[in-house]
């Protein structure tokens, strides 16, 4: 058995020309032009350079971005400010907070204070609480993306276990809530769960997202499972040990190139969204 490549970047980019097409056409309805905008607090090379992927994304598919840079002795008063302002400019469809920010910040408050319209990249409790419920709203990024991709290559999800290893706010606990939704049975896996090994050998579905590199082995990862990998860490290694997978395994992501585009590619999909419900409100 030769595995499926769940290509995130060849996807991702054929889903960017199609989102370019409906930014356009929604420009010609005398729409404004859709505007994200970033939060970048401190000075974490990593994350200035997601911050700065996620703006170009934005200008290939011809929408906005504003870039707004805060130091890293921000307090969480300020940043709430900025959160503000920005729920309360018309010209914003979308906000994106990088994630993490410095450790004196109340990261959940600010999360919080988006504006549940503006949730592009799915990060309040309102949004998750809504999706979770199967409500509309505007799904975690990393997590939506990975449901795109599997989507898109015909993963059948009804009926089969996944098992999430991590279960952060961001990513592991969307995702348990988006696969539980798509009628899989979901097992959610965390630093102190016990019988790590086991649990992942009954995963038709295995879903990496514990940031630390190859923390799950290859031998426990059972033959024709699908395998999707969020990790990805120096020398393209990510959260899953690849060794022999290729051979065995039905589907797996490659990294980089599989999880990381998606996430994007859903951040900006999901700020078209918002412009588009903006434009309808205002239609109506
Ligand atoms: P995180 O907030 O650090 O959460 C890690 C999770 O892994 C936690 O729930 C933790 O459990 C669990 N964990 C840690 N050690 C474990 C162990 N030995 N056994 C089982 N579980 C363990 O990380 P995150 O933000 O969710 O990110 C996870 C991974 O995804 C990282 O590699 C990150 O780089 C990647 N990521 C990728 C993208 C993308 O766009 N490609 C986006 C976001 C994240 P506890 O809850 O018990 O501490």
């Amino acid at each position: 058995m030769s595995a499926l490549l769940l290509d995130g970047k060849s996807l991702a980019r054929s889903r960017e020309a199609m989102l370019k097409q409906a930014v356009a056409s929604l420009l010609q309805q005398d729409a404004k032009r859709p505007v994200l905008a970033t939060l970048l607090v401190g000075d974490d090379p990593s994350s200035a350079t997601y911050v700065q992927m996620k703006v170009n994304a934005c200008a290939r598919v011809g929408m906005g971005s504003r870039k707004i840079e805060m130091p890293a002795h921000t307090t969480t008063e300020a940043l709430l400010a900025q959160i503000g302002q920005l729920n309360r400019d018309p010209e914003i469809c979308g906000i994106l907070l990088q994630h993490p920010v410095p450790s004196q910040i109340d990261e959940r408050a600010c999360f919080d204070a988006i504006a549940l319209e503006k949730d592009v990249d799915g990060v309040t409790t309102q949004g998750f609480g809504r999706m979770a419920m199967g409500e509309s709203a505007y799904g975690s990024a990393t997590p939506a993306g990975i449901m795109t991709l599997l989507r898109h290559y015909d993963i059948e999800l009804e009926g089969k276990h996944a098992v999430v290893v991590g279960r952060s706010p961001i990513l592991g606990k969307p995702m348990a809530a988006m696969l539980l939704n798509a009628n899989a049975t979901v097992t959610v896996c965390h630093s102190r769960t016990r019988n790590l090994a086991e649990l992942v050998a009954q995963a038709d579905i295995i879903i990496g997202a514990v940031g630390q590199p190859e923390l799950i082995r290859a031998e426990w990862i059972r033959d024709g499972a699908v395998v999707v990998d969020a990790g990805y860490h120096p020398g393209g290694v990510g959260d899953i040990e690849k060794i022999g997978l290729e051979q065995r395994v039905k589907a797996l992501t490659p990294v980089p190139g599989g999880v990381g585009p998606m996430t994007i590619n859903a951040l900006i999909s999901q700020t078209l969204d918002s412009a588009k419900a903006k434009q309808s409100a205002q239609d109506a």
